[in-house]
Formats: C-alpha cells, structure tokens, sequence
C-alpha cells in the first residue's frame, strides 16, 4: 500500500472518533459549543479553552419527527438539524453546553428560535450585505457579544493574547487544508474529491488543535512528496469538477455520483472548501476586526449582492483548471435557488458545462443522479 493510501486510510478509519472524544472532553469539564454554519468564529470559543463540535445533521432519520413542528417544504439541513436535537439522538448537541447560532437564511433562524427552548442558545445577528462600512461594524459588534457570551459559558475571560493564538492556530489548520486542496490543482491529483471531503470532515471533529494540526500539516507534506516521488492513482485525464451550492455534508452521494460517473472534483466552492478556507483572518490587525473582516468576506447567497462568491467561481475555475460545475441544491433552500440563476450563466460564460442536482438527505434519488452525471460526464 502507497503512502498516500495509507494517510486515506487512517483518515477514513477515524473519521467517526468524534462522539467518543467529545463526550470525553465533556466528561473532563472542557466546556462544548454546538455550532451550524461556517459563519462561526471558531477562534473565540477556542480563546475560552472551549471545543466547538459542529452540529449540522446529516441523515435524514430525524426528520419526520422535526416535521411535527416544522412544514415539510423546508430544507433536509435544518430539519434534520432541529430533529437531532428534539429526539437527543446527536452526541454532539446532547454534550454541547451551548449553541451559538448565527440569523443567516430565514428557516434557519426561525427553527433556532424552537431550538433555544432545548438547548442555551446565542444568536449572531449577521448583516446580509458585506460591502458597506456598518456592515463591518454590525459584525464587529455581533462578535463583541458572542465573546462576551462564550466567556460567561466557559467561565472565563478571552484574552486578547489567548485570541491570537487561537487565531494563529486557526489560520495555519486553514493553510494545511488549502496546501491539501490546492494538490487537487495538479493534473494527476493525488486525492479523490471525496478524499479531500473526508479529510475535512475528519479535522472538524479533532479537537486538541495544537496536537491535531501539527499532524496535519505532516500528512500533507507526506502526501506531497509521494507525489513528487512518482505515487500515482490514476486520477489524471479525467473530466475536472468543481462543487458548489449547500452544504454536501448530508448529501455525500452527489460527490460519489460524479466520481462514479468517471470525473474526479477537484475544487469546493461551497461550506468546508472556499467559505472557510478561502480567507485568513489577518494576523497584524486588532484580533476583533481582523475576525470580522475575515467571516464577513464569506460569500454565501444569504448576501446581497453576493459578489464574493461569484468572484470566487471565477478564480476557482481558472485555478483547478475545471471542466464543468456541478450546483448542489438543498430541497427547499430559496436563497441558492435564486443564486443559481447567476451562477449558471457565470459558469456558461466562462465556457463550461454546469449542471444543477436538486436533493435532499434521502437514498431515494440517488440512481436518477446517476444517470444524469453520466451523461453530463459523458459531455466532457
Ligand atoms: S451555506 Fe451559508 S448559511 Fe449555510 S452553512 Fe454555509 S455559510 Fe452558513
Ligand atoms: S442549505 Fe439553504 S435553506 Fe438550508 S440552512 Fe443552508 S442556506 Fe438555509
């Protein structure tokens, strides 16, 4: 077995550590914050010597007792979320202390307000635009409070210096990560695209950093220089493609599909790939702003405009060299569906192949997503 096989390996091994270790540091008084969106500012629950475990549901189990308060028509991401939490069948949210919630699209904000009867729950009122001066300081202001909050949760104060080392902590994982996605620009990539997703997933849920991200940064040097030793697995000549849209946490089967369909994804736009990993938060300025500035810059489409994104498509494509995208759509999720529009003629324009997958967190579409990849695979 090739180095680079055996790194995959151990990740894939490990990737569901997570419940044993939280409940472990849980039961060590470490305090845990449940988070859902990648608007968090992980650094401030980490300055307060707390773990962020992130809650966002991925099976569709807990569904249909969430649509017992929930409507139907509502994206499978929050209701699964708001099921977890109501049947306790998630061991991150029955171990978390608190969750820190953010108002981004409207289902979500207005399940928080029924999940804060479950669980303490903080609220980060993000502005919907990011370009206007008040909107860097509506963020700024927001993050004031959730820092105060996370220190009356953790009992303790968030120094400025303690601040900085979680920033500088954050910002080297986000490095390892990127010098790991930025492999996927070779043209034989040394990972699958559902490898580079797995070892996001697996680093969520690590949560002593400073032992964790050192491994990191190891393994990627590893993998990089079996490459350049001649380690190959045969993912070159292959049709390259980029995700983009929701989440695919809860809907790993469009990943597969496009691999199985015989391309490979090289490139994430979306939550976990370029809105996290795309921006560093600046380590020269003062350590509030700098965050602000860094989780504003998110291009998600709860922004209007949300020009950061598409900037971001566009850098991308040219970056890891794509052939075609395929958008990701959450069933039920307006804020990407009006998004897709643009997105599309985005991606016409720079002349290549697009193709929208609506879904849910369901097995039931998965040989209809099938047969459409293989022929948009087969376009290429
Ligand atoms: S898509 Fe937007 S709202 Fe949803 S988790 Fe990502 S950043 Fe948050
Ligand atoms: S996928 Fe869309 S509808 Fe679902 S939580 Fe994210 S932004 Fe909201």
């Amino acid at each position: 077995m090739g180095t680079i096989d055996q790194i995959v390996q151990h990740v894939r091994e490990h990737m569901a550590d997570g419940p044993v270790a939280v409940k472990e540091a849980h039961e060590a008084g470490t305090k845990v914050i449940g988070t859902y969106c990648t608007y968090m500012p992980w650094e401030l629950a980490d300055a307060a010597g707390a773990i962020t475990a992130v809650l966002c549901a991925k099976s569709d189990k807990p569904i249909a007792a969430a649509e017992e308060h929930l409507p139907r028509n509502l994206c499978p991401l929050i209701k699964a979320s708001y099921g977890h939490a109501l049947l306790d069948t998630c061991p991150y949210f029955h171990f978390c202390d608190a969750v820190v919630a953010e108002t981004t699209c409207d289902g979500k904000k207005k399940m928080f307000e029924l999940m804060s009867a479950l669980k303490p729950l903080h609220m980060i009122r993000i502005p919907h635009s990011s370009s206007r001066p008040e909107d860097l300081e509506q963020m700024k202001s927001e993050f004031w409070k959730t820092r105060e909050y996370l220190e009356k949760v953790a009992g303790r104060a968030i120094t400025d210096d303690a601040l900085r080392e979680s920033i500088a902590l954050r910002n080297r994982e986000r490095e390892a990560l990127r010098s790991l996605w930025e492999l996927s620009a070779l043209d034989e990539p040394p990972l699958s695209g559902l490898e580079v997703h797995q070892f996001g997933e697996y680093m969520q849920y690590r949560f002593d950093k400073r032992k964790d991200v050192p491994w990191l940064e190891e393994q990627v040097k590893r993998i990089r220089s079996a490459w350049e030793s001649g380690e190959r697995r045969n993912l070159g000549k292959k049709p390259r493609i980029m995700i983009t849209g929701c989440p695919t946490g809860g809907v790993v089967k469009v990943i597969e599909a496009v691999e199985n369909a015989g391309a490979v994804v090289v490139c994430y736009e979306n939550c976990g790939g370029q809105k996290e990993l795309g921006y560093l938060v600046d380590e020269t300025k003062d350590p509030m702003e700098a965050l602000a500035e860094k989780y504003l810059a998110i291009g998600c489409s709860i922004m209007s405009p949300d020009t950061n994104r598409m900037d971001s498509l566009r850098a991308l494509a040219e970056r890891y060299k794509i052939d075609g995208v395929v958008e990701v759509l959450l069933t039920a999720c307006h804020t990407y569906a009006v998004e897709s529009y643009s997105v599309r003629n985005l991606v016409q324009s720079l002349g290549k192949k697009y193709l929208l997958v609506e879904t849910d967190y369901s097995e039931g579409d998965k040989e209809q997503i099938a047969t459409r990849m293989d022929a948009f695979v087969e376009m290429m």
